[in-house]
């Protein structure tokens, strides 16, 4: 019998994406297997089973392909923390730092209600960054997360460690 895969195995790495010296670990090979993708949801979802989750929220733009398929398995609504500038309605915006310069993002001010359960997901978590702002965001709307999934973690660029500071639940699924 072959081995079997694991979601690490399905993500592909693009040396010298977007910069040179850069290794960008590719997940839209693991969206286009149907058992990757399968795997990476249910896995994404296995510590929350039997828990309380009224929405989820995806970060732009990987977090939005998992957060749709998230929030359709817990029968429960998504919303997107977006760039700055996208979102057609009354937003409030969040600065975080980038490698070189700055970024914002933005979520619908009327998107959260006080004391909605929320899951945070995106693909990857590198410096915690834009984690961190989307978690500002989610939390000035009174949101209160139950826990903030990715598929993979870079250790080495401290994200985890940035999360797990703010009081968060941290859930990954490879290295
Ligand atoms: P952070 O803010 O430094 O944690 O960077 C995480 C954000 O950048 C996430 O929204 C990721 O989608 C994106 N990102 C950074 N590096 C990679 C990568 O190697 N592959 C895929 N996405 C990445």
């Amino acid at each position: 019998m072959p081995p079997t895969r694991t979601v690490k195995d399905y993500i592909r790495t693009i040396v010298d994406f977007p910069h040179e010296g850069i290794m960008f670990r590719d997940v839209t090979t693991l969206f286009a297997d149907p058992r990757g993708f399968r795997m990476a949801i249910d896995q994404m979802l296995n510590p929350y089973a039997g828990m309380e989750i009224d929405m989820v929220v995806g970060l732009e733009a990987r977090g939005f392909i998992l957060g749709g398929a998230i929030a359709h398995q817990l029968s429960v609504g998504f919303v997107p923390v977006r760039k700055k500038g996208k979102l057609p309605g009354a937003v409030i915006s969040e600065d975080y730092q980038l490698e070189y310069g700055e970024a914002v993002v933005e979520i619908h001010d009327d998107a959260i209600e006080a004391g909605d359960k929320v899951l945070l997901v995106d693909d990857l978590l590198a410096t915690g960054g834009t984690a961190e702002a989307g978690i500002k965001l989610i939390e000035r709307l009174g949101g209160e997360i139950v826990g903030c999934a990715f598929i993979v973690d870079l250790p080495e660029l401290g994200g985890r460690k940035r999360i797990e500071a703010l009081g968060m639940d941290v859930h990954t699924l490879c290295e």
